[in-house]
């Protein structure tokens, strides 16, 4: 089993109207540690929606997810919880970090879940924010800061518990072309680096961008609630 491995996943939304909403109807995929991945497809096609899935954020009509041997959706509410916080960061398009606090503090907030940062959670901080070239900012707040930069915090915040799932959605939706690039590399380079280290590290990327998605390594479409890595177009 890959470490990454999602079955026939499908999702209905009751409607007021009547019938259930079919969002997704059968979308599989199955990645490796070292891997990573670009979901792409028309608005409304559902990439939220799976992604959402696959962070444990909602859970699918039907169909199986499993993470390094875990199916999260098997797990009591403190269990999930726990696991989500260990194993999935996530990037959004909104970078959503706290405008009272700083830079450093943005970045500790995942450990917040099992109480206080201790000295070791604050040097892995301080690192991360090496990593995205931010050790000079570290004290700023996030409206001293570009839109790109706040997505490096973002990005930090995400990698700060080491999880083996990064799921980013629309990470570059709101900057320019160029800082989209330099994003997009960061993310790249830092998971290229964990892998290094023997860290087991996914990248799930949605995005409606073709230039983004021709730099991640594989592809997928999402279209009519399907998507299947093995055939673009099911
Ligand atoms: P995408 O990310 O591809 O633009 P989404 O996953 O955001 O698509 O949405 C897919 C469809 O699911 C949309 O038609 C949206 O209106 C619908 N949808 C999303 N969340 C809900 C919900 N909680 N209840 C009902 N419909 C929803």
């Amino acid at each position: 089993m890959s470490l990454l491995d999602v079955q026939h996943i499908a999702k209905q939304y009751a409607s007021v109207e009547g019938a259930p909403l079919e969002i997704l109807t059968d979308a599989s995929l199955a990645l490796d540690a070292g891997e990573n991945l670009a979901i792409v497809g028309p608005s409304g096609s559902g990439k939220s929606t799976l992604l959402a899935i696959l962070g444990t954020l909602d859970n699918p009509t039907s169909g199986t997810v499993t993470l390094d041997g875990v199916d999260p959706f098997r797990l009591d509410e403190a269990a999930l919880a726990k696991f989500r916080s260990e194993q999935i960061g996530f990037v959004f398009q909104d970078h959503h970090l706290l405008p009272q606090c700083t830079v450093l503090e943005n970045v500790l907030v995942p450990f917040l879940a099992d109480g206080s940062a201790g000295n070791s959670q604050i040097a892995a901080a301080e690192s991360l924010l090496k990593r995205v070239g931010l050790s000079d900012r570290t004290l700023h707040r996030p409206a001293q800061l570009s839109g790109g930069e706040k997505q490096r915090v973002a990005i930090a915040r995400a990698l700060v518990r080491e999880p083996t799932l990064l799921l980013a959605d629309e990470p570059t939706g709101n900057l320019d072309q160029a800082t989209a690039a330099e994003i997009l590399k960061l993310l790249i380079k830092l998971q290229e680096e964990r892998h290094a280290q023997g860290r087991p590290a996914i990248m799930v990327v949605v995005t409606h961008s073709e230039a983004l998605a021709a730099g991640l390594q594989r592809r997928a479409v999402l279209q009519g609630g399907c998507l299947n890595l093995a055939k673009e177009d099911c």
